[in-house]
Order: structure tokens, then sequence, then C-alpha cells
């Protein structure tokens, strides 16, 4: 059986990680869709909040994923969990520099683990996190751009 894990802050998940997901899906048997802080963004759901929303939107392949929280190094995870493949999304150049980095540190720190990228759809090339919180914050809509129990939940963070 072949296994990978997706990391992110998921903070909040959005259709650009669940085109992603559903892509790795084409070619791993089960995904790890793990939750975890990075310590340069102040997230603003808490991981349990990211996890739910994340399980809510997944709920139809959770024969083939796990969503869960993880707060170490990565690597020691994807040992745990028997897999050797790490998934991450590319939506345009610019953040290819800071994954390729990661990418070769992790190689540096374990030789039998592989990143993999996966590209995104182009619709969704110019979506993250962060601007999906900033139209939510000015009350403007996200409807398509995230799953449908992330555009509740945002309005309930978000009220008026
Ligand atoms: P992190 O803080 O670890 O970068 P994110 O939740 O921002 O966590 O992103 C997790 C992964 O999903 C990263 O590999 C990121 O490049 C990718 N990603 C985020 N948004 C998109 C998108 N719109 N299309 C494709 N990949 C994306």
């Amino acid at each position: 059986m072949k296994t990978a894990v997706y990391p992110g802050t998921f903070d909040p998940v959005t259709n650009g990680h669940m085109d992603i997901i559903e892509r790795a899906l084409k070619l791993f048997d089960r995904l790890y869709v793990v939750v975890g802080d990075n310590p340069q963004k102040a997230p603003t759901f808490t991981a349990k909040e990211r996890i739910g929303m994340l399980k809510e939107a997944l709920k139809k392949h959770n024969n083939r994923i796990e969503v869960e929280n993880f707060d170490g190094l990565l690597l020691n995870y994807v040992k745990k969990k028997k897999s050797n493949v790490i998934i991450r999304g590319l939506r345009a150049i610019t953040d290819f520099e800071f994954e390729f980095s990661r990418a070769l540190l992790n190689r540096e720190l374990s030789k039998d683990i592989e990143t993999i990228f996966i590209m995104t759809k182009d619709d969704y090339a110019f979506l993250s996190s962060s601007i999906i919180k900033e139209i939510a914050m000015f009350h403007g809509p996200v409807k398509g751009f995230v799953p449908q129990i992330v555009e509740k939940k945002l309005k309930e963070k978000f009220r008026k």
C-alpha cells in the first residue's frame, strides 16, 4: 500500500489544498493530512478547528484519508506512519524557492524520504489561506474558493 503525508497549516483549508489532495489520491492509496503550526504564522483558527474543517471537507474519503495534528519534526511523523513521501503543493514560481530549500533540508535529514510536488489547477493558483481570510474579514464572497464548512466557519469567525 502506497502512503503519503501532506503537511500544512491549513488555516483554513482552501479549494487549492483540496485540489492537491484529490490529485494525491490518484497516486497514493492512503493519505495522512497533517495539521501543524508554522512558527512564522499566528493561526486564525485553532488546530482543533482546522482539523474539524478538514475532516468535514474530506469525509467522503474517510476510508483513505486520516487528518491529524502533529507538532514535532515532520520526518519523524512520516517514519512513524511507515511512509516515505511528503506531498507539497505548488502554485507559482514564488512557492518554489521556499519549497526547494525545505525539500533539500528534509532530504539531508533523512535520505529515504522524498518530497513530491503537485501543481495546482490553474484556477486555484492565486488562492491562499491568507487571501481567503482577508476577503472574509471584509465580508467579501469566498464561495467557490473554499469548502462549504469553511465558508460557514469564516462567517462565524468574522461576524459583523
Ligand atoms: P504551510 O504553512 O506549511 O505552507 P499551507 O497550509 O499554507 O501550509 O500550505 C500547505 C501546502 O499546500 C503547501 O505545500 C502549499 O504550497 C500548498 N498550497 C497552498 N495553497 C495552494 C493552492 N492554492 N494550490 C496548490 N497548493 C497550495
